[in-house]
């Protein structure tokens, strides 16, 4: 048992957004037990909370862990979404077992010490001699740092010397890659509530991936009860595209693909007219707000005041980090409150409604309600900030908008996933964080060899 003892502040993200002074929380197992003043037990791991706001762990619905391998690269530091894929796609065409399994561990790590306890990795690149079990290796690296997990199996299959954008050797034939994500659901989805693996599938988007992969992969996650995934309405130049190759709109080739409804959502979605969010909240299609890397790559800023309004579904997402370039969750909730009053004013997004994107919104659009939020018998997954820090000093008067505002480190005191302390003061309890780090550095070095 762990004992949250006499927290400054609790932020429930509950429905009634209940916010509790001086209350204890008891975690019993993987489960919030009880959440009261002066709980006494026996045998129980104390932690003093009486400097810290706890809040439900963050979620991130959408990133590219392998990035993390290829930040800061100063060729394409300025360069616009299409420019800049085409810059890297061969850099990471070479991508090896070795690369996916320490930019797993390095990015959930990072995504840990930020607040992060529930994460999806959309991985769509297979490089032509890539062996052995891809998703399985980020599931091994993902137990090691113990954070929840739900991957999903990327793709791309539409290579140049067919119209599409990446080159031939990342690409893979539509067969191959349903075999593949069947395969990758039969082995790990687990669709129990409590789940600490689940599986999402996920071609990488329409200038990559043939009109029937994206129709087989949605029919296999029907057939199957997973989610779908993928990057729509990013650019101004994908819209260009789809023009071009379809005669369509982006929105409008996905609802002809049988791509939407409550259990897809799509990364960004900036480029949306009004009657494209019209039908995305009739279908309860979601979208996956990236902030960071909206502005990184100067693609734009998403409707997202507007879609809140209207009741569509908004988790928040670092993105790859080749075009954040970190994996700063908390620094993501920051963001998407800031970027909204660029283009709506200074109502554009409140701190709390920016943490609720980041929390149990999240949670909803992944499909894990079990988490999300700080509430009796829900998953003990809990970020903890300790804001007596002298980044916090001032800040005081309101504790949970005091680590969207305030800050300048984004990192937790505590972190606790699936009732297991993962970050304890700063560091995490069975890594060895030097030792990731030296690897890291070594094989993120070997690949921008140019
Ligand atoms: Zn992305």
């Amino acid at each position: 048992m762990i004992l949250l003892k006499n927290c400054l502040k609790i932020a429930t993200f509950n429905r009634n957004l209940d916010e509790l002074s001086g209350y204890d929380i008891l975690i019993e197992g993987n489960i919030i037990k009880s959440i009261s003043k002066n709980i006494e037990v026996k045998d129980a791991k104390v932690i003093d909370c009486s400097d810290c706001l706890v809040i439900p762990g963050l979620v991130n619905t959408h990133h590219h862990f392998y990035q993390t391998l290829t930040r800061n690269l100063r060729p394409v530091q300025d360069a616009k979404l299409f420019e800049w894929l085409t810059f890297l796609y061969p850099i990471w065409a070479k991508m090896d077992q070795e690369a996916v399994y320490l930019s797993t561990k390095l990015a959930t790590l990072e995504l840990l010490k930020t607040g992060c306890t529930l994460t999806t990795d959309h991985h769509y690149l297979y490089p032509s001699g890539f062996n052995g079990d891809l998703m399985g290796i980020q599931f091994e690296a993902a137990e090691e740092t113990g954070i929840r997990f739900a991957p999903a199996r990327g793709a791309m299959t539409r290579g140049r010397s067919n119209g599409g954008l990446p080159p031939d050797e990342v690409v893979q034939n539509v067969d191959d890659v349903i075999r593949d994500m069947e395969r990758v659901i039969d082995k790990y989805h687990n669709p129990e509530p409590f789940s600490m693996k689940r599986v999402i599938l996920a071609p990488c988007s329409p200038f990559s991936v043939e009109e029937d992969g994206m129709r087989e992969t949605a029919k296999l996650a029907r057939d199957k009860g997973v989610r779908i995934h993928t990057h729509l309405a990013e650019t101004r130049d994908e819209e260009r595209y789809c023009a071009e190759r379809y005669g369509k709109r982006p929105l409008a080739l996905m609802e002809e693909l049988d791509w939407i409804g409550e259990d897809v959502f799509f990364a960004h979605g900036i480029w949306l007219n009004d009657e494209e969010l019209k039908l995305l909240k009739d279908t309860g299609t979601g979208i996956a707000h990236c902030p960071t890397s909206n502005m990184r790559l100067g693609s734009g800023i998403a409707r997202i005041r507007e879609m809140i309004d209207m009741g569509i579904k908004v988790g928040l997402g670092v993105d790859g980090s080749a075009s954040n370039d970190s994996s700063d969750m908390l620094g993501e909730v920051r963001n998407a409150m800031l970027l909204q009053r660029v283009r709506y004013g200074e109502k554009g997004l409140t701190a709390r409604e920016a943490l609720l994107l980041g929390t149990r919104n999240g949670a909803e659009l992944l499909g894990f309600p079990e988490t999300g939020s700080v509430e009796e018998g829900k998953a003990a997954d809990l970020a903890i900030f300790d804001i007596s820090h002298i980044q916090y000093a001032g800040a005081h008067s309101d504790p949970v908008a005091a680590i969207v505002f305030s800050g300048y480190c984004h990192q937790t005191a505590h972190t606790i996933v699936n009732g297991k302390i993962l970050i304890e003061d700063g560091k995490h309890t069975s890594i060895d964080e030097e030792e990731l780090n030296r690897k890291f550095r070594k094989k993120a070095e070997e690949l921008w060899e140019f």
